[in-house]
């Protein structure tokens, strides 16, 4: 009776150890079965809490088929996720941008397709986007953003500049860039910090405390008097240029380099004073807007001509200054897009490489900087 007493007490205490054991298998292998699906999921390139969103939303087969997807990653970590856009999501093109998933969400709804999206936002900062998802739709995105330096916030510029010119797309897309589609000398970007890659023309000012940090004098050799300061980078190459023409009969001299915004100041006054105001306008840079501020521009002369332009210097500095890192900054022929007339003797220091690609293509700088500088 005794025994069998004890082993009736025994069994209820059985029934509930097992439910328990039975109880921390399954939420084991719960636990094993989803850590192993996150695991599975930050392989592919899911974030933590992308993987975590899938799991909870019941797409991790969907985001298998896909495999690894930046845009995808961001819409599963984002809380403007909207799942009837998980397509689109997939197919877009991801920029590291906030609002990604709230400006695509946005852009769907005004109809625009997956690779119009991708487009749009390839075109502009977050901030371009958010605007142009406010606006109403436009229909032929293509006509100026095939052009890759195209930007979102410049639209109805680029616009109303095809209204006014009828130039080609291309053109027009550059000369805003370029805010030639503005008046000379009206709000120009004021540029304060040195950069050696810099630009300056009648809309893009050099401040009154622009200066180059690395001015040399420039042996009294190489110029007309010992007056002369510029760039260091841009004396050396201009002595390698000097003494290779030197050792094929050629004389070259700099006659101008650095001038600071005063001296500028300086020369419009003066000039003023002699020719009158609107030959300043037309011919002298305004303080600020002069590329010699730089440190980084030449006015080259020949030893051996006083017209620079008919001399045989110029003819091969024509042909040769880009192999030491020189461009003609005002050719014959460009006055529309550089905003000055040609100027034979007046060169600028960009680099070999920029230089060369100028050179071969036959552009002006301001066509460069818009192309591969202006991000
Ligand atoms: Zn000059």
């Amino acid at each position: 009776m005794e025994v069998k007493r004890k082993v009736k007490l025994k069994e209820p205490y059985d029934k509930i150890l097992r439910a328990i054991g039975i109880t921390l298998g399954v939420l084991f292998i719960l636990l094993f079965v989803y850590f192993y699906n996150i695991h599975q999921l930050e392989n592919l390139g899911y974030s933590k809490r992308a993987s975590q969103n899938i799991l909870f939303k019941l797409k991790k087969n969907y985001v298998l088929q896909i495999g690894e997807n930046e845009t995808l990653n961001a819409a599963f970590e984002s809380r403007d996720y909207d799942e009837d856009n998980l397509d689109s999501y997939a197919k877009i093109k991801y920029q590291k941008q906030k609002n990604l998933i709230k400006n695509i969400n946005a852009l769907i709804k005004k109809k625009y397709s997956n690779s119009n999206i991708s487009m749009i936002l390839a075109h502009g900062s977050d901030q371009d986007v958010t605007a142009f998802a406010k606006r109403d739709k436009i229909r032929y995105l293509e006509e100026f953003y095939s052009i890759d330096y195209a930007k979102l916030k410049n639209y109805d510029r680029y616009v109303a500049y095809s209204d006014e010119t009828g130039e080609d797309e291309e053109t027009v897309v550059l000369c805003v860039n370029l805010d030639m589609d503005k008046e000379n000398y009206q709000d120009p970007i004021v540029i304060n910090k040195y950069s050696e890659d810099v630009l300056v023309n009648k809309h893009r000012q050099l401040s009154r405390s622009y200066e180059p940090k690395d001015l040399v004098k420039i042996d009294k050799k190489y110029a007309t008097d010992n007056k002369q300061k510029a760039s260091r980078i841009a004396v050396n190459a201009f002595i390698k240029m000097y003494e290779d023409a030197e050792k094929e009969g050629y004389g070259l001299v700099i006659n101008s380099s650095y001038r600071s915004y005063l001296d500028q100041e300086e020369i419009c006054d003066e000039y003023a004073n002699l020719y009158g105001d609107s030959y300043v306008e037309n011919y002298v840079a305004k303080p600020g807007f002069s590329e010699h501020q730089t440190g980084l521009a030449f006015d080259i002369g020949s030893t051996n001509s006083n017209v620079f332009a008919s001399s045989k210097e110029y003819a091969w500095v024509q042909d040769n200054a880009y192999k030491y890192g020189f461009i003609q900054r005002f050719p014959k022929g460009y006055e529309t897009i550089t905003g000055f007339r040609a100027e034979p003797w007046h060169y600028r220091y960009v680099g070999r490489k920029t230089a060369k690609y100028i050179y071969e293509n036959k552009i002006t700088y301001e066509e460069y900087y818009a192309m591969f500088l202006d991000t």
